[in-house]
């Protein structure tokens, strides 16, 4: 940002105070944080060690060995490992319901912080390629930017050595506006719903990285990972901003 945008943001935020996205309480913007007020911020729940290393999610209490995850038992990932930076509850939730659903793309900047806090997710993420999740051409135009995109140039920023976004996926079949289907024929579409984009070239030796912004059941990713190594992107982990 230039010196005049700063000025003229830092005018704004005087006439203008940011009011938390969580709480409506007014935000003094301190350590980074502009739409999470500190006692907000104070609730995040940072994932760290010990956690699933497929879909993320902490382990609670003594872990022995290897443990079968409740959030992605049944899930046969493709992709090598998964890392999600804080739970979906709370101020981490209401940071991706504000950018999916009410363009609030200001909120990418808290992301960004967040992700700044989160080690294991900005070591995986480094040097890598950054493959946003895609949206379904419809729904791009619906919502009018693809948020996973979004969080994933936000991640590269604070990741860095080279760490870079590529949008490598394109979304073949429009899973969300399959509602007339059961869930099986849905997850059954899902299955084939992801194909390399055109001209995408992958190569085995180079590290990527699927990004999306929340860990749910792990279908969508999935789906994504298998596509991708079925194009010969074999180095391929995954990174989500929230679990839940
Ligand atoms: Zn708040
Ligand atoms: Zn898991």
């Amino acid at each position: 940002m230039n010196a005049t945008l700063r000025a003229l943001r830092g005018f704004l935020d005087v006439v203008f105070p940011p009011s938390c996205v969580h709480c409506r309480e007014v935000v003094e913007t301190v350590d980074g944080f502009r739409h999470l007020c500190s006692g907000c911020v104070r609730k995040l729940d940072y994932v760290t060690s010990p956690h699933c290393s497929t879909c993320g999610h902490p382990y609670y209490g003594i872990v022995e060995g290897e443990r079968i995850c409740p959030h992605c038992e049944g899930l046969l990932p493709t992709f090598r490992e998964g890392r999600t930076a804080v739970l979906l509850k709370g101020p981490a939730r209401a940071l991706v319901h504000e950018l999916k659903y009410h363009s609030g793309l200001q909120v990418l900047v808290d992301m960004e912080e967040i992700f700044r806090r989160a080690p294991h997710v900005l070591e995986l993420a480094a040097g890598a390629i950054l493959i946003p999740v895609p949206l379904h051409p419809r729904k791009y135009r619906e919502r009018g930017y693809n948020q996973s995109e979004l969080i994933a140039a936000h991640l590269a920023r604070a990741a860095g050595s080279g760490a870079r976004v590529r949008s490598l996926l394109r979304r073949t079949i429009d899973t969300d506006s399959q509602t007339h289907h059961d869930r099986r024929e849905r997850q059954a579409n899902l299955k084939n719903a992801f194909a390399p984009a055109e001209r995408a070239v992958m190569n085995a030796q180079q590290h990527y990285v699927l990004v999306d912004d929340v860990f749910t059941t792990g279908s969508t990713l999935n789906s994504c990972a298998q596509a991708l190594r079925r194009a010969g992107a074999l180095n391929l982990d995954v990174v989500t901003f929230g679990h839940g």
